[in-house]
């Protein structure tokens, strides 16, 4: 904390797993003496830079980029771009952290970083959101590289922000290269990469709930947020018989009890993603409950989904979630639950799938994205599903060797996910000798 004055949510996100690891690496003399903890708490570079574009009305607007390259230890950094008005170092910080473990879970030769801008993307036209894309990557650009630093999207950056920015990347190196994931079809994307993260997180929970020969038909879900993650874990619950109840934005959430089904799912794709608009919108259209400026977890539900932003799950809401019977958990989001939220899930033993497990498969599928870029080669969509469900279950599997508990069935699969992503990265670390 005296080395990082402020810095709340890095802070979180490093003793979380420095609690878990510290306890596995009491009697591993090597990541003692080689200060292992230390040094993956210690971004490689930051990078801020100012991005200056002119908005619509000939304005000129200042706005603040930035890059955290945190660990590249067993391959090029990799992780989104985040563009948000509370975007700042220490949420950049955290995530790229979260990141270095979660891209190591996955299996792939993967790095983490995070990067972003305090840009509002809310309100602005195409042409703004264009001219700030390719203002921030015209200093980008000097720091990433297709075997360097490969971004992606995250919240604020979807399929039209990369675009933008792959086409400004290849316009100052005149080169044709991965060097962002995420990208359109035409130029280099990958199947499923959009909807790799939210499928990935109801695999998961499928997996916790097969290890104890339960399934996700028929239970009452509850999702938040209704961007990328959101819609499309929803899609996937409704497919294996989930029925999801809730879905949010930052102005409040819907409540429909009679499930959000494929129909109405795409009337909300169509109204946050192409039209922007606001979520009460559709409960307008379906007939259902809108609670302005609430968050959904005091629905009761069997299953919950956190899919917006960090900390979007309070102590006091992940109790209310206990006491209504939820049995478990998926962290779509980065970080959505509280510390002591967390606690009070593994205390009352319900399923817990942190975020570094649980929402892999974006990352994962990025990793595969890039594999095809380096081939200059398309893999069918079939093949790539396959793929993704075998990382998952991968990840789930690694979970269970380290988070089972030697005197009960509960899998803590916090402690789980936090060992297994540490132990490849110290280990290539260990391998370079002091770097
Ligand atoms: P999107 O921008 O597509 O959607 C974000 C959603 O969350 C929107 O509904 C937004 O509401 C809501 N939201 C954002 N910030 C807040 C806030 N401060 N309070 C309340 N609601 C908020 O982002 P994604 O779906 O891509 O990302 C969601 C989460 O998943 C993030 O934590 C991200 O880091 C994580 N993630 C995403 C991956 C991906 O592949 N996209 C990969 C791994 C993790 P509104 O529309 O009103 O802004």
């Amino acid at each position: 904390k005296r080395r990082n004055p402020g810095e709340t949510e890095f802070h979180q996100a490093v003793y979380e797993v420095a609690m878990n690891v510290y306890d596995y690496i009491q009697d591993k003399e090597k990541y003692h003496q080689w200060q292992i903890l230390r040094r993956i708490a210690e971004p490689d570079r930051i990078i801020i830079f100012r991005v200056c574009w002119e908005d619509d009305n000939g304005n000129i607007r200042v706005n603040r980029g930035y890059r955290v390259q945190n660990n590249n230890s067993i391959g090029p950094y990799k992780g989104g771009i985040r563009f948000h008005p509370s975007v700042n170092l220490s949420i950049l910080k955290f995530l790229a952290f979260e990141q270095t473990f979660k891209n190591s879970l996955t299996g792939l030769p993967m790095g983490g970083g995070k990067g972003g801008s305090d840009f509002n993307p809310k309100g602005k036209s195409d042409n703004e959101v264009m001219r700030f894309c390719q203002a921030f990557m015209s200093e980008l650009y000097r720091h990433i590289g297709e075997d360097t630093d490969v971004p992606a999207g995250d919240i604020g950056v979807g399929a039209r922000e990369i675009g933008y920015m792959f086409g400004q990347y290849k316009r100052l190196k005149n080169s044709f290269v991965g060097v962002l994931t995420g990208k359109g079809m035409e130029f280099g994307g990958s199947p499923i990469r959009t909807e790799a993260t939210g499928y990935g997180t109801v695999y998961f929970m499928q997996d916790m709930l097969a290890h104890q020969k339960n399934a996700i038909e028929g239970k009452t879900c509850l999702v938040s947020g209704s961007g990328n993650v959101a819609t499309y874990a929803t899609e996937k619950l409704t497919q294996l018989g989930g029925k999801v109840v809730t879905l949010s934005d930052s102005t409040g959430f819907i409540y429909d009890k009679e499930g959000i089904d494929k129909d109405k799912l795409a009337f909300i794709v169509d109204l946050k993603g192409r039209r922007r608009g606001r979520i009460e919108e559709a409960a307008k259209e379906f007939g259902c409950e809108f609670h302005a400026g609430k968050r959904p977890w005091s629905v009761p539900c069997d299953l919950a989904f956190p899919c917006a932003t960090q900390n979007e799950i309070s102590t006091k809401e992940a109790h209310t979630l206990i006491e209504n019977g939820c049995q478990g958990v998926s962290e779509g989001a980065n970080m959505p639950t509280e510390q002591e939220g967390i606690h009070a899930f593994t205390a009352a033993k319900i399923l817990f799938a942190p975020s570094k497990a649980a929402n892999a498969g974006g990352v994962a599928v990025s990793g595969l994205e890039m594999s095809q870029n380096s081939a200059r080669i398309t893999w069918k969509e079939a093949e790539l599903q396959q793929l993704l469900r075998d990382i998952m279950q991968g990840i789930h599997d690694q979970c269970l060797q380290y988070g089972k508990s030697k005197d009960s069935d509960y899998v803590d699969y916090v402690k789980g996910a936090n060992i297994a992503g540490f132990t490849k990265v110290a280990d290539a670390m260990i391998a370079y000798g002091v770097l």
